[in-house]
């Protein structure tokens, strides 16, 4: 049994924090939001981050963005920050997806007070982080990914170690920008051979098969009525939200202004989904109504 400091209890953090209790842990659960706290079952709800970090083992976080994230380790100028809290034989995880440039300012303050830190951001969406089935992809030091290993076990079936601190975000948001340019790829092929005549569903099941297969098209079709089970198929209810494709591929964006790196099709795809949140009201959409963009008369049922 490991004492376990839980920050951040919304969509994925409460069942990510529900998993750690069902796997025998005593978790201390914080969220802004005190009623979060509460509905953690078998969770113990304090009503500050210091409260959550005395005296605990590890201190796993799960906030919106990087500055939630510096707010809560670093303090905010007026109050100090969950670091000077925690005892130093404790581990530090930060789940949250962020600015790899904000992962390494904590994670070398952490160092600074003799910590461990990890960051160690999540893919599979609420639904991984019910079933605890996430991929939790580490960035930071191998011994401390061991210690953390039964912890990540009880949220997620598998583990990925990236490299050092910072590098889990980097992973992340080099797979959420490839995600986006699939997906708009795919919308953009399906959209243009409707146009011509062809069935979505025939066209989908061609190209499964031949080499312009991929994830998006796969399992998450964008396409409403190709595939059963996913958010075209609900009016792109569920699944993972615009305004959350939006910020990755932002923070992707700034992951290359950092590196120098050239992005074009990550910027016109960030571009494309602006455009759509804005243009069809979509952020708290699933990602893949990027469909609409090419189909405005799908959106156009929705308003109607
Ligand atoms: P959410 O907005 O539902 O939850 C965030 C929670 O953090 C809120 O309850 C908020 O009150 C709390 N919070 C903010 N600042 C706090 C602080 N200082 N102390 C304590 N609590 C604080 O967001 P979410 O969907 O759970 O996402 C969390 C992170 O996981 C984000 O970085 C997101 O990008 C990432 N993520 C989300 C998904 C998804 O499908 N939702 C998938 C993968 C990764």
């Amino acid at each position: 049994m490991t004492k376990v400091g839980f920050a951040g209890l919304g969509n994925m953090g409460g069942p990510m924090a529900r998993n750690l209790v069902a796997a025998g842990h005593e978790v201390r659960v914080y969220d802004l939001v005190p009623e979060l706290a509460r509905a953690v079952e078998g969770g113990v709800p304090v009503d500050s981050a210091a409260a959550a970090a005395d005296g605990v083992d590890v201190f796993i976080s799960m906030l919106p963005a990087g500055r939630h994230v510096a707010g809560l380790y670093l303090g905010d100028g007026k109050e100090g920050g969950v670091l000077e809290r925690l005892s130093p034989e404790a581990l530090v995880i930060d789940c949250s997806t962020i600015d790899p440039a904000t992962a390494r300012r904590v994670a070398a303050a952490a160092a600074e007070k003799g910590l461990d830190m990890l960051d160690a951001p999540v893919s599979g969406g609420t639904a991984g982080a019910e079933n605890g089935t996430l991929t939790f992809i580490v960035g930071g030091p191998e011994p401390a990914l061991k210690r953390a290993r039964p912890l990540f076990e009880a949220m997620g079936a598998n583990v990925f170690h990236a490299g050092g601190n910072g590098a889990g975000q980097i992973a992340k948001v080099c797979n959420n920008m490839l995600l986006a340019v699939q997906m708009a790829g795919t919308a953009e092929a399906l959209s243009l051979g409707v146009d011509n005549g062809l069935d979505p569903a025939v066209l989908s099941e061609i190209i499964k098969r031949s080499s312009g297969g991929n994830w998006a098209l796969n399992v998450y079709n964008p396409w409403p009525g190709v595939m059963e089970g996913v958010p075209a198929g609900r009016g792109y209810e569920g699944g993972f939200l615009v305004d959350l494709m939006t910020k990755d591929l932002g923070l992707a964006m700034e992951a290359a202004e950092q590196s120098r790196s050239s992005v074009p099709m990550g910027s016109l795809a960030k571009n494309l989904y602006r455009v759509h949140e804005q243009v069809n009201a979509a952020g708290r959409l699933d990602f893949s109504s990027i469909q609409w963009l090419y189909r405005p008369e799908m959106a156009a049922k929705r308003e109607s």
